[in-house]
């Protein structure tokens, strides 16, 4: 058996066609949808990150406020800006790329977002009310994840969801989701206190591997036509690459071909769907401030 390949960077692109479509219903109203996006220091991938956002913005017709800044700056300096710009009308969103300088509280400024323009729904309102099943931004990485479900042909109510690492942005969020009401999977949530994670493994239906560690899961840790999606991006060593590494996920893939009914690769399965959620939840947070304020 062979698994079949989803291909997440199709599935973005049509998310993105969509978006595109409805920003600009939006900006014949006179609206620009507008994401700030906020750089502390010069990290390299921050850098990237940065950058790949604000290509997508722009491609989807909506706008960035690209703000940067220098590693020197101070907490309150921060505080500040981001008052400033959760009064802004002009601004839908506000994303501060992480992580932030040792100097400055991560949590502090997450929770100094306005919620109402929380588009990486990483404020504890918005954590909140993920838990609490009500309205509010869905993180994006996790939204990707669910949406690539979404499309695959199973059922997820009933079926056994084994998600592989805690932490508050991917393994936390995705284990709180597919347990809703709404999608009504049986879930099981592992992290390096896990007893026989490879057993744990072989009971998923639908196996998550969002661990930050190469080549984790192996084909025999794998259950016979499971959906395996892979949200580790791992830079391993590669003198033939022309940057000197390559990027690899949290699943071997070659023996999970063999074993899983569907998996994600890594390049080109969840990445490009948590830019395209990005894109969805700055939509979505312009149009409902257009509601809020039209
Ligand atoms: P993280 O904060 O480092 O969390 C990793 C989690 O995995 C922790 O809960 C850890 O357990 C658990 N873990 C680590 N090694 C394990 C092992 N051997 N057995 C069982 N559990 C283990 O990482 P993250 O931010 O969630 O990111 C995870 C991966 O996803 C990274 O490769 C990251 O680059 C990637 N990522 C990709 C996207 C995307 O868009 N594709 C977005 C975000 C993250 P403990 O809690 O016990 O330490």
């Amino acid at each position: 058996m062979s698994a079949i390949v989803i291909d997440g960077k199709a599935a973005a692109q049509k998310i993105r066609a969509g978006v595109k479509v409805r920003a600009a219903a939006l900006r014949e109203k006179g609206v620009l949808p507008c994401l700030a996006v906020i750089l502390v220091g010069e990290d390299p991938a921050s850098l990237s990150y940065v950058g790949a956002k604000e290509k997508a913005l722009t491609e989807a017709g909506m706008a960035s406020r690209d703000i940067r800044l220098p590693q020197s700056t101070g907490e309150g300096e921060l505080l500040a800006l981001i008052g400033q710009l959760n009064r802004d009308p002009a601004i839908h969103g506000i994303l501060v790329q992480l992580p932030l300088p040792a100097h400055i509280g991560e949590d502090t400024v997450i929770a100094a977002i306005d919620p109402a323009k929380d588009v990486d729904g990483f404020h504890p309102f918005s954590v909140g009310s993920m838990v609490l099943e009500r309205p509010g931004f869905l993180p994006c990485t996790p939204l990707g994840v669910l949406t690539l479900l979404r499309e695959l042909p199973l059922t997820l109510a009933g079926a056994h969801a084994v998600v592989v690492g805690r932490s508050n942005i991917v393994g936390k969020p995705l284990a709180n989701l597919l347990c809703r009401r709404d999608l009504n999977a049986t879930v099981t949530l592992c992290h390096t206190g896990t007893r026989d994670l490879a057993a744990r493994c072989r009971e998923a239906d639908i196996l998550i591997a969002a661990a930050g560690k190469p080549g984790l899961i192996s084909g025999g840790m794998i259950k016979e036509g499971a959906a395996v999606i892979d949200v580790g991006v791992n830079r391993v060593a590669d003198p033939a690459a022309k940057k000197g590494f390559r990027l690899r996920g949290d699943v071997d893939f070659e023996s999970a071909l063999e074993r899983a009914g569907w998996i994600t690769p890594v390049p080109g399965g969840v990445g490009p769907m948590t830019i395209a959620m990005l894109l969805q939840n700055v939509l979505r947070a312009a149009e409902q401030q257009e509601q809020g304020h039209g």
